[in-house]
Protein backbone atom coordinates (compact mmCIF):
# COMPACT_ATOMS: atom_id res chain seq x y z
CA UNK A 1 0.00 0.00 0.00
CA UNK A 2 2.94 2.56 0.99
CA UNK A 3 3.98 3.95 -2.23
CA UNK A 4 7.96 5.04 -1.97
CA UNK A 5 7.29 8.65 -1.31
CA UNK A 6 4.54 7.69 1.66
CA UNK A 7 6.17 6.65 5.28
CA UNK A 8 4.83 7.07 8.63
CA UNK A 9 6.32 10.31 9.52
CA UNK A 10 6.51 11.56 5.79
CA UNK A 11 10.39 11.17 5.95
CA UNK A 12 11.03 10.81 1.62
CA UNK A 13 8.30 13.68 0.79
CA UNK A 14 9.51 15.92 3.64
CA UNK A 15 13.55 15.39 2.87
CA UNK A 16 12.27 15.75 -0.85
CA UNK A 17 11.41 19.34 0.02
CA UNK A 18 14.66 19.96 2.29
CA UNK A 19 16.70 19.04 -0.86
CA UNK A 20 14.99 21.49 -3.42
CA UNK A 21 15.58 24.13 -0.72
CA UNK A 22 19.06 23.29 -0.68
CA UNK A 23 19.23 23.70 -4.26
CA UNK A 24 18.38 27.40 -4.01
CA UNK A 25 20.73 29.82 -4.53
CA UNK A 26 23.84 30.02 -2.33
CA UNK A 27 22.46 33.37 -0.79
CA UNK A 28 19.19 31.87 -0.02
CA UNK A 29 21.20 29.21 1.92
CA UNK A 30 22.69 31.13 3.73
CA UNK A 31 19.53 33.30 4.68
CA UNK A 32 18.12 29.65 5.82
CA UNK A 33 21.02 29.10 8.22
CA UNK A 34 21.07 32.03 9.45
CA UNK A 35 17.91 32.01 9.95
CA UNK A 36 18.25 28.58 12.21
CA UNK A 37 20.70 30.47 14.35
CA UNK A 38 18.71 33.17 14.96
CA UNK A 39 15.88 30.40 16.21
CA UNK A 40 18.14 28.80 18.51
CA UNK A 41 19.67 31.93 19.47
CA UNK A 42 16.44 33.93 20.42
CA UNK A 43 14.39 32.29 23.57
CA UNK A 44 11.14 31.37 22.86
CA UNK A 45 8.59 34.06 24.22
CA UNK A 46 4.59 32.81 24.62
CA UNK A 47 2.13 33.68 21.66
CA UNK A 48 -0.08 34.64 24.38
CA UNK A 49 1.39 36.07 27.27
CA UNK A 50 5.12 36.89 26.10
CA UNK A 51 6.00 34.89 29.28
CA UNK A 52 9.59 33.42 28.12
CA UNK A 53 10.84 30.03 27.49
CA UNK A 54 8.00 28.64 25.89
CA UNK A 55 6.33 29.32 21.93
CA UNK A 56 2.75 28.40 23.75
CA UNK A 57 2.82 28.04 27.36
CA UNK A 58 0.35 25.31 28.73
CA UNK A 59 -2.39 28.29 29.92
CA UNK A 60 -2.23 29.55 26.62
CA UNK A 61 -2.71 26.53 24.89
CA UNK A 62 -5.87 26.43 26.08
CA UNK A 63 -7.10 28.86 23.43
CA UNK A 64 -6.76 25.88 21.15
CA UNK A 65 -9.12 23.73 23.00
CA UNK A 66 -12.18 25.76 22.70
CA UNK A 67 -13.75 22.89 20.31
CA UNK A 68 -12.33 19.98 21.75
CA UNK A 69 -14.74 18.26 23.68
CA UNK A 70 -17.76 19.72 20.34
CA UNK A 71 -19.00 16.80 18.36
CA UNK A 72 -18.20 16.49 14.89
CA UNK A 73 -19.07 19.20 12.62
CA UNK A 74 -20.39 21.75 15.45
CA UNK A 75 -19.69 25.81 14.76
CA UNK A 76 -18.81 27.92 17.46
CA UNK A 77 -20.60 30.67 16.33
CA UNK A 78 -18.74 30.55 13.06
CA UNK A 79 -20.03 29.21 10.02
CA UNK A 80 -21.46 25.63 10.06
CA UNK A 81 -21.25 25.25 6.13
CA UNK A 82 -19.56 22.78 4.90
CA UNK A 83 -17.78 23.84 1.78
CA UNK A 84 -18.87 21.06 -0.60
CA UNK A 85 -17.18 18.52 -1.80
CA UNK A 86 -15.64 17.86 1.35
CA UNK A 87 -16.62 14.98 3.79
CA UNK A 88 -15.26 16.87 6.49
CA UNK A 89 -14.07 19.89 7.96
CA UNK A 90 -12.41 20.21 11.39
CA UNK A 91 -10.81 23.05 13.51
CA UNK A 92 -9.62 23.95 17.18
CA UNK A 93 -10.86 27.45 17.04
CA UNK A 94 -11.67 30.56 16.08
CA UNK A 95 -9.67 32.76 13.96
CA UNK A 96 -8.67 35.30 17.03
CA UNK A 97 -6.59 36.41 19.96
CA UNK A 98 -3.94 33.93 20.63
CA UNK A 99 -4.42 31.95 18.18
CA UNK A 100 -4.44 34.27 15.25
CA UNK A 101 -1.31 35.74 17.19
CA UNK A 102 0.68 32.09 17.26
CA UNK A 103 -0.46 31.35 13.54
CA UNK A 104 0.82 35.11 12.31
CA UNK A 105 4.12 33.80 14.06
CA UNK A 106 4.41 30.37 12.10
CA UNK A 107 3.61 31.97 8.96
CA UNK A 108 5.40 35.69 9.07
CA UNK A 109 8.19 35.55 11.91
CA UNK A 110 9.90 32.06 11.03
CA UNK A 111 8.43 30.82 14.67
CA UNK A 112 8.70 27.71 13.96
CA UNK A 113 8.58 26.07 17.94
CA UNK A 114 5.06 26.79 17.31
CA UNK A 115 4.15 23.86 14.64
CA UNK A 116 4.50 21.35 17.53
CA UNK A 117 1.98 23.06 20.09
CA UNK A 118 -0.37 23.49 16.95
CA UNK A 119 -0.01 20.44 15.32
CA UNK A 120 -0.61 18.69 18.78
CA UNK A 121 -4.46 20.97 18.90
CA UNK A 122 -5.14 19.47 15.64
CA UNK A 123 -4.41 15.71 16.50
CA UNK A 124 -6.23 15.58 19.98
CA UNK A 125 -9.23 17.40 17.94
CA UNK A 126 -9.22 14.75 14.91
CA UNK A 127 -8.73 11.99 17.61
CA UNK A 128 -11.83 13.52 19.13
CA UNK A 129 -13.99 13.96 15.95
CA UNK A 130 -12.26 12.98 12.72
CA UNK A 131 -14.26 10.49 10.98
CA UNK A 132 -12.34 8.32 7.72
CA UNK A 133 -8.94 9.58 6.17
CA UNK A 134 -5.40 7.74 6.23
CA UNK A 135 -3.54 10.11 4.54
CA UNK A 136 -2.62 13.79 5.55
CA UNK A 137 -1.61 16.14 2.37
CA UNK A 138 -1.00 19.60 3.53
CA UNK A 139 -2.08 22.93 1.32
CA UNK A 140 0.64 24.09 0.16
CA UNK A 141 2.35 27.83 -0.61
CA UNK A 142 4.11 28.35 -3.59
CA UNK A 143 7.34 26.68 -3.86
CA UNK A 144 9.17 30.22 -4.16
CA UNK A 145 7.26 31.42 -1.11
CA UNK A 146 8.12 28.27 0.97
CA UNK A 147 11.82 29.03 -0.04
CA UNK A 148 11.74 32.58 0.82
CA UNK A 149 10.39 31.78 4.45
CA UNK A 150 12.67 28.47 4.68
CA UNK A 151 9.55 26.19 5.32
CA UNK A 152 6.12 25.53 4.60
CA UNK A 153 4.06 25.72 7.58
CA UNK A 154 1.53 23.49 6.89
CA UNK A 155 4.33 20.80 5.56
CA UNK A 156 5.45 21.31 9.42
CA UNK A 157 1.61 21.04 10.66
CA UNK A 158 1.08 18.06 8.62
CA UNK A 159 4.31 16.29 9.69
CA UNK A 160 3.43 17.20 13.72
CA UNK A 161 -0.37 15.85 13.05
CA UNK A 162 1.65 12.69 11.35
CA UNK A 163 3.27 11.72 14.22
CA UNK A 164 1.14 12.20 16.62
CA UNK A 165 -1.85 10.56 14.91
CA UNK A 166 0.52 7.68 13.81
CA UNK A 167 -1.14 8.32 10.00
CA UNK A 168 1.56 9.29 6.67
CA UNK A 169 1.68 12.70 5.03
CA UNK A 170 2.55 13.02 1.67
CA UNK A 171 3.19 16.52 -0.04
CA UNK A 172 0.93 15.50 -2.96
CA UNK A 173 -0.03 19.19 -4.09
CA UNK A 174 1.39 21.53 -5.59
CA UNK A 175 0.59 25.79 -5.57
CA UNK A 176 1.24 25.81 -9.32
CA UNK A 177 0.96 30.07 -9.69
CA UNK A 178 0.87 33.10 -7.33
CA UNK A 179 -2.43 33.90 -5.38
CA UNK A 180 -3.40 37.10 -3.54
CA UNK A 181 -3.98 36.29 0.10
CA UNK A 182 -7.37 35.28 0.34
CA UNK A 183 -7.99 37.73 3.63
CA UNK A 184 -7.49 40.90 0.74
CA UNK A 185 -10.42 39.45 -1.29
CA UNK A 186 -14.43 39.96 -1.26
CA UNK A 187 -16.07 36.26 -0.63
CA UNK A 188 -16.75 35.64 -4.10
CA UNK A 189 -13.58 36.65 -5.30
CA UNK A 190 -11.54 34.06 -3.20
CA UNK A 191 -13.05 31.16 -5.19
CA UNK A 192 -11.78 32.65 -8.78
CA UNK A 193 -8.66 33.17 -7.14
CA UNK A 194 -7.44 29.86 -5.94
CA UNK A 195 -9.50 27.71 -8.28
CA UNK A 196 -7.25 26.14 -10.56
CA UNK A 197 -4.08 27.25 -8.60
CA UNK A 198 -2.83 23.57 -7.55
CA UNK A 199 -1.95 20.78 -8.89
CA UNK A 200 -1.09 16.94 -7.95
CA UNK A 201 2.93 16.58 -7.68
CA UNK A 202 4.53 14.27 -10.42
CA UNK A 203 4.76 10.63 -8.78
CA UNK A 204 2.09 11.41 -6.05
CA UNK A 205 -0.69 9.65 -8.21
CA UNK A 206 -0.69 6.14 -7.22
CA UNK A 207 -0.70 7.03 -3.23
CA UNK A 208 -4.34 9.02 -3.92
CA UNK A 209 -5.66 7.00 -6.54
CA UNK A 210 -8.23 4.84 -3.69
CA UNK A 211 -7.11 7.00 -1.17
CA UNK A 212 -9.24 9.23 1.43
CA UNK A 213 -7.10 12.12 2.20
CA UNK A 214 -7.28 14.86 4.76
CA UNK A 215 -5.93 18.18 3.85
CA UNK A 216 -4.42 20.26 6.60
CA UNK A 217 -4.10 23.77 6.47
CA UNK A 218 -3.53 26.63 9.27
CA UNK A 219 -6.71 28.95 8.28
CA UNK A 220 -9.81 28.38 6.89
CA UNK A 221 -12.05 31.19 5.62
CA UNK A 222 -14.78 30.08 3.23
CA UNK A 223 -12.85 27.38 2.15
CA UNK A 224 -12.37 28.21 -1.26
CA UNK A 225 -8.60 26.76 -1.02
CA UNK A 226 -9.83 23.65 0.28
CA UNK A 227 -12.15 22.77 -2.23
CA UNK A 228 -9.61 23.84 -5.07
CA UNK A 229 -7.75 21.50 -3.42
CA UNK A 230 -10.04 18.51 -3.06
CA UNK A 231 -11.17 19.06 -6.72
CA UNK A 232 -7.66 18.20 -7.62
CA UNK A 233 -7.70 15.12 -5.44
CA UNK A 234 -10.87 13.62 -6.31
CA UNK A 235 -9.59 13.91 -9.89
CA UNK A 236 -6.47 11.83 -8.67
CA UNK A 237 -8.74 9.43 -7.69
CA UNK A 238 -9.51 9.94 -4.53
CA UNK A 239 -12.70 8.67 -2.62
CA UNK A 240 -13.24 10.90 -0.19
CA UNK A 241 -11.57 14.14 0.74
CA UNK A 242 -12.07 15.49 4.72
CA UNK A 243 -9.74 18.81 5.68
CA UNK A 244 -8.32 19.97 9.23
CA UNK A 245 -7.30 23.13 9.92
CA UNK A 246 -5.99 25.03 13.23
CA UNK A 247 -8.68 28.15 12.87
CA UNK A 248 -11.46 29.27 10.84
CA UNK A 249 -11.96 32.79 10.66
CA UNK A 250 -15.37 34.02 9.86
ZN1 LIG B 1 1.15 32.14 27.59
Amino acid sequence: MASRTVTTKGISAGSGEIGAVARATPLVVVGRLGGALLDLALPASCAGCAAEGTALCPECRRALQVRLALPPGVPLGLPAAMPMPLAQLEWCAPFSGTVRVALHRLKYSGERRLAAPLSEAMAARWRKAGVGGELLVPVPVHAERARRRGYDQAFLLAAGVAERLHVPWLAALERTRHTTPQFELGRRARRSNVSGAFDLRAGSGAAIWGKWPILVDDVVTTGSTLVACAEVLYEAGAIAVSALAVARER
